[in-house]
């Protein structure tokens, strides 16, 4: 499976501003004093050396990750990170002819689902889009956020070819002989859904907008067992311990939270994933700094690994 990030902030996009840029270019320039940067590849080293905070942006866009396995091409949740990918695939010569996408939405709040309506596939009718969701009435929600008073194109009137699959009663869904999704339930305002995609025997988890406070012990033993030893587990990350203080039942965990689930699931890799909007790039490294001395407090010898999500990161499983 190829899993790449196309927007990775949550509650609302968030473009860099102009007077953070310009915090970032200063910063750059002060660094690259007495550097030789006299070519091309001096340049690049110095660039690939520096924190990403500083060298780039984790990105505004929200939530969309795309997973392909073999020929299959899933997409998880479409806020406005499914602009750039549907530009990107517009782009494939594989996709020349058309193409279907299987689309798993964790829920319908806004900045899972504001960038269908721009992602360019879908005025094509070549194109197939099956949406699978435990909503029974998951089209009236795509095609309420589409009305005339929102958005001038209709839901039903986009050329592209639309089916909708509710898979409330059915846990487990085989997409072919070797890839399958399973959905759980999470602890969220209106109820949102995790994914779990298992390809040739190997797994990944998508768990955004999941609150894991005072969980009760069945739900957190089947939703480890459930997620065991997942390669890559994509997880709500949105708030520093402290903030999360302040908001409890927002339907958001805390680095420290998905730091203990990624622990209980035995994950090997963990993605902190919905960056809060109001935080900054240097904030989200200093909240990757604290879970990691976490884990090393708590599991000295876990060999979990802590990645906070960005626009452009791929992972190979
Ligand atoms: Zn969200
Ligand atoms: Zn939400």
């Amino acid at each position: 499976m190829i899993v790449k990030f196309w927007g990775v902030r949550g509650s609302t996009p968030t473009p860099l501003s102009p007077a953070e840029f310009q915090v970032k270019i200063k910063k750059l320039l002060t660094l690259s004093n007495k550097v030789d940067l006299s070519n091309d590849e001096k340049v690049d080293n110095f660039l690939n050396n520096l924190p990403l905070s500083i060298r780039s942006i984790y990105g505004g866009n929200t939530p969309c990750v795309s997973v392909e396995a073999d020929d299959t091409f899933i997409i998880l949740d479409m806020g406005s990170g499914a602009r750039p990918l549907g530009n990107e695939l517009m782009q494939k010569p594989h996709y020349q002819n058309g193409g279907t996408f299987h689309v798993f939405l964790s829920h319908t709040h806004w900045d899972h689902i504001q960038g269908l309506p721009f992602f360019s596939p879908i005025y094509n009718p070549k194109f197939k889009l099956i949406f699978y969701s435990p909503f029974a009435d998951i089209k009236q929600r795509l095609a309420f956020q589409q009305q005339e008073a929102f958005f001038p194109a209709k839901l039903e009137d986009i050329p592209c070819e639309k089916e909708f699959r509710i898979i409330k009663d059915q846990k487990i869904i085989n997409i072919d002989d070797n890839l399958k999704v399973e959905w759980k339930r999470m602890v969220h305002p209106g109820d949102s859904f995790s994914y779990k995609i298992t390809h040739n025997n190997k797994s990944m988890v998508y768990a955004t907008d999941a609150e894991f406070y005072k969980i009760d012990e069945a739900f957190m033993e089947e939703v480890s067992h459930l997620w065991k030893g997942a390669e890559l587990l994509i997880f709500d990350a949105q708030y520093t311990p402290e903030e999360y203080i302040n908001k409890i039942s927002w339907g958001h965990s805390s680095t420290i939270m998905s730091v203990d689930i990624a622990l209980q699931s035995e994950s090997k890799r963990l993605v902190l994933f919905h960056h809060e909007p109001a935080y900054s790039d240097e904030l989200i490294e200093n909240t990757l700094s604290r879970a990691e001395e976490y884990l090393a407090t708590i599991a000295p010898d876990s060999s979990l690994k802590i990645i906070p999500a960005y626009e452009g990161l791929v992972f190979e499983i």
